[in-house]
């Protein structure tokens, strides 16, 4: 007798979204597909193609030619790749001076870029979670050509940056702008022009891809991207050395190429999820705090905090009912330390210790909708009634 898998409520598409079935289908032909990419033979042009027909789909899902797509291993790596003194300028030019990193970035470009820590300012960010645009003014008119990185959309909140307009600032005085859209790629519709960046970051496993595989994006195929981080042989234009993870660029292509139709349909379906989402947590805590709802925010995200409870507690007694979310942000779970996110936004540390992140994607249903409803009205309960031993919430979570 096969033992039946427990029916489990998936809401944390901000940390991965499930692999899309025509994404695993092009993983699993690749995998079958013999060639290396660089060699001259019929195996190897077979992979190679494979490899072209994914920087397409990538390309077209970012608004830009194929040739201005790098395959890297993931948004971080593209993060620490492009975020060095020399992105963007000629071979002549010096380096740029200074590096603007938003406070609310990914750690992946908190901690990941080349700049001597002197270089590094942080631009503050406003209580609805938007980068402060007068600071940036200000900090553009100081001495010192600039890069600054800012995300397209916060992976915790939600809130969706104006990166076009803090492009535009930047551009003035004569700086570059890198923009982590990891969160923008399959939500949204977005292209790279439009974001007003000179590079981008994109990650498959956003998007319905496979885990290990992204992109760095460029406007142009001649944009410098400095000094690679992995040299070796002269894949991906010398850029990025290493044989290429066909496989996981294959999936890739086969998840942007899908994104690229479906994003903005999707758009109204996941808001009207999301919403529910949140009629249902304020039907069963009234004094439920949300996270970024004064900003324009990705549709299929909700972060909020009950007051009183803990995040971890929240997060063990829905997962014991079937239900997967995530508190703050997915890498940094098992932190203790509230959100650098909710920090910059002014939210008071012991709300923040309470701040969970549900996320909807491509495979969300309202059944999802819920059963959530019901596993976190009755968690609520329990918690709030002083019962929050883990013993506890598993008994209650067996009559959810
Ligand atoms: N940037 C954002 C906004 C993210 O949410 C993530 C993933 O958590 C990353 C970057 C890192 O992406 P990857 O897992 O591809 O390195």
């Amino acid at each position: 007798m096969v033992a039946e898998r427990p029916i489990r409520t998936y809401l944390d598409y901000n940390a991965t979204a499930p692999l899309r079935r025509e994404a695993r289908a092009a993983v699993v032909a690749a995998l079958d597909t013999a060639g290396n990419p660089s060699s001259v033979h019929a195996e190897g042009r077979a992979a190679r193609q494979l490899v072209e027909t994914a920087r397409a789909d990538v390309g077209r899902l970012a608004g830009v030619p194929a040739r201005c797509v790098t395959f890297v291993s993931g948004a971080t790596e593209a993060a620490n790749a492009a975020l060095n003194p020399r992105l963007g300028l000629g071979p002549a030019e010096p380096p740029l001076e200074r590096l603007i990193v938003s406070a609310g970035e990914h750690p992946c470009v908190l901690h990941g870029h080349r700049f001597p820590p002197s270089a590094v300012e942080t631009a503050p960010l406003l209580g609805d979670g938007r980068i402060d645009l007068d600071w940036l003014a200000d900090a553009c008119r100081r001495p010192g050509r600039a890069l600054l990185a800012l995300q397209g959309a916060n992976n915790e909140t939600g809130v969706v940056q104006p990166v076009a307009a803090a492009a535009a600032i930047v551009h003035a005085a004569g700086g570059f702008v890198f923009c982590d859209a990891v969160q923008l790629a399959g939500r949204v519709a977005f292209s790279l022009a439009g974001l007003g960046a000179d590079a981008l970051a994109l990650s498959a496993h956003k998007l319905g891809g496979p885990k290990g595989a992204g992109a760095l994006i460029s406007a142009s195929a001649g944009t410098s991207l400095g000094h690679p981080l992995l040299r070796g042989g002269g894949q991906e234009r010398g850029v990025r050395a290493g044989t290429e993870n066909v496989a996981s660029i294959a999936g890739f292509g086969a998840a942007a190429e899908i994104a690229a139709i479906e994003a903005a349909d999707e758009t109204p379906r996941l808001a009207a999820l999301r919403q529910r989402l949140a009629d249902a947590v304020r039907e069963a805590a009234p004094d439920a705090v949300e996270f970024g709802r004064d900003a324009p925010r990705l549709a299929n995200t909700l972060c909020f905090a009950v007051p009183g409870i803990e995040a971890s507690t929240l997060m063990i007694a829905l997962d014991l009912a079937g239900v997967a979310v995530s508190s703050g942000a997915a890498c940094s779970s098992g932190k203790v330390a509230p959100s650098h996110v909710l920090a910059a936004m002014g939210v008071a540390p012991d709300l923040a210790r309470g701040a969970i992140r549900l996320s909807v994607g491509w495979g969300s249903t309202e059944r999802d909708v819920e059963r959530f409803s019901a596993a976190f009205c009755a968690a609520a309960r329990r918690i709030r009634a002083g019962r929050s031993r883990v013993a506890d919430l598993a008994s209650e979570a067996g009559r959810v």
